[in-house]
């Protein structure tokens, strides 16, 4: 359940991130994945981001596994990114991760919204979303 009474919205668990990106985004109809640690299945990640290439790599503090996401390796060398801490609690590093897909009518993925949950005080949050300009998307969208 979202609560809605404070600045920021926040959310008591990781299915409200996609509640939160349905009005981000203003679009009813994404497709929704969640990111988890590959390895150990952790879903309490830090995230490394540069906010200006729209790149975006998750690394699971508990087995140390990393992983760039999606298309992000392509721009990753000219990015810079940064380990982000929470904005409202100003020290949790550790975020709840979904992605949803806006879909073209040939079901490729037009555009990828990230959002995310602070794992200490729930705050709801996107660092990025950005537009894919290109097809078919496939391998990308399985690249979480
Ligand atoms: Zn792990
Ligand atoms: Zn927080």
């Amino acid at each position: 359940m979202i609560d809605r009474t404070k600045k920021y919205w926040t959310g008591d668990s990781s299915e409200d991130i996609e509640e939160y990106l349905r009005e981000y985004s203003e679009n009813e109809h994404l497709d929704y994945r969640a990111v988890v640690c590959h390895v150990c299945g952790n879903d309490a990640l830090e995230l490394r981001v540069d906010q200006n290439e729209s790149v975006i790599q998750i690394k699971c503090p508990l087995c140390g596994t990393k992983k760039i996401l999606l298309d992000c390796e392509e721009y990753w060398e000219d990015a810079s990114p940064r380990l982000r801490k929470c904005s409202v609690c100003k020290t949790c590093k550790q975020f709840n991760v979904r992605i949803g897909f806006e879909r073209r009518e040939n079901g490729d993925v037009r555009w990828v919204y990230e959002g995310d949950r602070c794992v200490n005080c729930g705050t709801l949050g996107s660092f990025l979303n950005w537009e894919i300009n290109y097809g078919p998307t496939t391998d990308m969208e399985q690249n979480i």
